[in-house]
């Protein structure tokens, strides 16, 4: 399982693209998010950009899913026939196919592929191809959800944004690899967590490796700063703050 780092950025970074991950899996190409900026940079990146199986929504923020009208676009002039299927918390299917109305109205008309939707809902864990997604809720917004993916023995966690409950402690438990927000540094807050509750959120689940993503535009320097000053160093576990188009394999730890 290979993880490509589309964007690590918040919602409104000027020099970050929307958090966005594309996670690859034999032929599976799954992105976790889908926010506002994060088709070009995907584009960019990617040649897998216009063959994603699968977009998975953690909740219906618009640097989560207001991109999904730009990729649909995108795909249609690109002359796709491949099914594109939607995963994400209740109510996604109504929510992504308003955003496609209200950018482009007659978009739904020109696409020669159809799009699939399953809702995820905690405690029912979903197979898409070879790959097992669960989910359970966290407290953000909304339904806001954190996913689990697991194929071929590996497992991801990804947190969307949200501060993690009971039900969101035991999915994470034992990843192979935790994708987490890292809004502030020591303090979090009611709907976000900080880089220090992420370090310890991975030792409580026994995850041996955690990368910080979604860090608040104006806290980012400081936590490149105590990163590259080895302040969020923690015994026995591997802690990651990747840039954008960093690549990180999900592998099993000898931890
Ligand atoms: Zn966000
Ligand atoms: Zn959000």
């Amino acid at each position: 399982m290979k993880c490509t780092f589309i964007g690590v950025g918040d919602a409104f970074d000027e020099h970050k693209t929307n958090t966005s991950v594309l996670v690859e899996s034999g032929n599976l190409a799954v992105l976790l998010d889908c926010g506002f900026t994060v088709p070009s940079s995907l584009f960019r990146t990617t040649p897998l950009a216009a063959d994603i199986d699968l977009v998975l929504i953690s909740h219906f923020h618009g640097d989560h899913f207001f991109g999904i009208p730009y990729l649909l676009g995108r795909l249609t002039s690109a002359d796709r026939t491949k099914t594109l299927a939607f995963a994400g918390p209740e109510g996604v299917e109504d929510k992504v196919l308003a955003a496609i109305d209200l950018a482009y109205p007659s978009l739904m008309e020109k696409m020669d592929f159809t799009l699939e939707f399953i809702e995820l809902s905690p405690d029912s864990p979903v197979l898409f191809n070879r790959m097992e997604i669960s989910s359970a809720s966290v407290s953000h917004s909304g339904n806001a959800i954190a996913t689990k993916l697991e194929c071929d023995g590996l497992s991801l966690y990804y947190s969307g944004d949200g501060v993690p409950g009971d039900n969101a402690s035991e999915l994470a438990r034992g990843c192979d690899l935790m994708i987490h927000e890292s809004w502030g540094i020591e303090e979090g807050s009611a709907s976000h967590f900080s880089a220090r509750q992420c370090l310890q959120f991975a030792t409580v689940c026994e995850c041996s490796r955690v990368a910080l993503v979604h860090v608040y535009r104006k806290l980012r320097q400081n936590i490149e700063n105590d990163f590259n000053a080895g302040r969020f160093a923690e015994e026995g576990l591997e802690v990651l703050l990747p840039s954008e188009g960093d690549v990180i394999h999900v592998r099993k730890d000898d931890y």
